[in-house]
């Protein structure tokens, strides 16, 4: 007995809908420990420098990881 099925059609009907979805930024702003402004981006020069941006100030290892 063969159970073979060659018509074997998987329609993957990948449609997203996208309604009128507005994206907002996190509610959480993240504080620069150091100044307290919001930082946007944290750039790692190496495992224990780290700089917050745009406000440039350092940040150690463990204020990343709250980041
Ligand atoms: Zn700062």
């Amino acid at each position: 007995m063969t159970d073979d099925d060659p018509d074997s059609s998987t329609a993957d009907s990948t449609e997203s809908v996208l309604e009128g979805v507005t994206l907002t930024p996190p509610m959480s702003l993240t504080l620069c420990p150091s100044c307290g402004e919001p930082v946007g981006s944290v750039t790692s020069r190496g495992p224990l420098d780290h700089t917050a941006g745009p406000c440039g100030c350092s940040l150690t290892p463990g204020e990343v990881r709250r980041l």
